[in-house]
């Protein structure tokens, strides 16, 4: 008797141990990124109550949606205190870039609250091109040669254009929904999105300023760390695929599919990676007093052996988080808690061996314009593969299209080809009017 007595008060103890050890979630954002890291976050001995503002019909499977824009301060500021927060996972770029890791720890009623993403400050690495460039060339990261001009340089941009050798790429300094970036052909292109985005300003503030660089040919990857201002861990990489066409042709979108491991990426280069732009970057932000606990996705072009960064972006990547999340074997909250108490060099990061291959479900016309509101069936037919839901929304207990990117469906496999092979079969069981998707995700490997 007083055995089972002692045994059932040690597991009430238990029980009372491990919730105070759990911590409430709140991610913000509605994508194919937040839907792996729902799944992802969600399956923590670590994650208590978790919530996704404004999050999808896919999302709504692993914690409760909030109606509440990623971009009200103000509505997450209330849902935080209301739900008891402790850990505020911002999705996509703009709440960071505008700022909101500065306004939580400005104010004494957030400040406790862990904030995965960095300060406005620290954002300004995906906010500004022009500051990304200058803060690479502080600190000696390779990157294309470039410069940057406004309206008062117009002429000088101009005869920059004309003395540069085509293609030339024109790249509006501010955030601009992954539109602000042409790759012109030859001088006259480049000099009619020039004036675009400076004299018409036709990405408003965000192409007050330009940069216009080198075109740099090679091919691309995605490299993620997460980092808490001293020490970084490495994630898996990933290469995405942005063109709508197979054979990557046709307009940019947001990203129609992606990979895991990436075969390029072998040893050796990703020392280089290391050596000379992961380490800098973290070095250098530390050096400058940037703060910066979060996610740093690099930009990555490979030319001739040599890594060269394209970007960096604040958060993680849509859709490379659908391959990157699945094949991380740690405990993603754990991860969040060591950074935060800036540990993370006691961590060591696990990945799986397998390969991970996602295929981006689309709507007619997209990146165009496209209908939506279309009724999506067979999604109860996807079985031994990750569902990951994007543009999606629950209408009549029916779950129908809300986007461009629909779903994205993630497997794995011994290799790419093996994961991509299943991912398609099961994006033939799926159906709606108007559904696309690329045949050909990985086809150089
Ligand atoms: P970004 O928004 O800077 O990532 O640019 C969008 C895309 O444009 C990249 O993913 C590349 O495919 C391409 N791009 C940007 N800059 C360059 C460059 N200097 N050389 C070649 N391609 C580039």
């Amino acid at each position: 008797m007083k055995f089972v007595s002692f045994a059932k008060d040690y597991i009430v103890y238990k029980i009372h141990f491990q919730k105070a050890l759990m911590k409430n979630i709140l991610l913000l954002g509605s994508g194919g990124r937040e839907c792996a890291l729902a799944w992802k976050l969600s399956h923590s001995p670590l994650c208590g109550n978790f919530y996704i503002a404004p999050g999808n019909a896919g999302t709504s499977a692993y914690g409760i949606n909030l109606p509440i824009s990623y971009n009200d301060f103000e509505e997450i500021k209330k849902a935080c205190i209301n739900y008891k927060i402790d850990i505020l996972f911002p999705g996509p770029e703009d709440p960071l870039v505008a700022g909101i890791y500065d306004f939580f720890k400005n104010d004494p009623a957030l400040q406790h609250i862990v904030i995965v993403g960095p300060s406005k400050e620290g954002a300004q690495l995906e906010g500004s091109k022009a500051f990304s460039k200058k803060f690479m060339g502080r600190h000696n990261i390779p990157t294309a040669a470039y410069r940057e001009f406004t309206l008062d340089s117009f002429e000088q941009g101009v005869a920059y254009i004309k003395r540069s050798t085509p293609p030339i790429v024109i790249k509006a300094d501010g955030l601009a929904a992954g539109k602000g970036v042409v790759i012109a052909a030859n001088t006259i292109d480049a000099v009619k999105a020039f004036r675009a985005m400076v004299m018409d300003k036709q990405f408003g503030e965000s192409s007050k300023k330009v940069v216009i660089e080198q075109f740099l040919d090679g091919i691309e990857l995605s490299v993620f760390a997460l980092t808490d201002g001293t020490n970084y861990v490495l994630l898996p990489e990933a290469k995405d695929y942005k063109r709508i066409g197979e054979g990557d042709t046709g307009p940019n979108t947001g990203g129609m599919g992606a990979i895991s491991p990436v075969p390029f990426a072998d040893h050796a280069f990703m020392k280089k990676v290391k050596e000379r732009i992961i380490e800098p970057t973290v070095k250098g932000l530390k050096a400058e007093n940037i703060t910066y606990q979060g996610i740093i996705f690099f930009g990555l072009i490979k030319v001739n052996d040599e890594p060269y960064v394209i970007e960096y972006n604040c958060r993680f990547g849509d859709p490379e988080t659908e391959v990157v999340i699945p094949r991380l074997e740690n405990d993603l909250v754990e991860l969040i808690l060591k950074m935060d108490e800036g540990r993370l060099n006691e961590v060591k990061v696990q990945y799986s061996e397998k390969a991970a291959g996602a295929v981006m479900l689309v709507s007619g016309g997209y990146p165009g314009d496209y209908a939506k509101g279309k009724p999506i069936s067979g999604l109860e037919k996807v079985k031994g593969s990750l569902l990951f839901h994007a543009g999606t929304v629950n209408k009549d207990n029916q779950v129908v299209t809300n986007g461009g990117r629909v779903l994205a469906i993630t497997s794995y496999g011994a290799d790419i080809k093996h994961a991509l092979k299943k991912s398609y079969e099961q994006a033939e069981l799926i159906e709606y009017d108007g559904l696309y998707y690329r045949k050909d995700i990985g086809w150089e490997f």
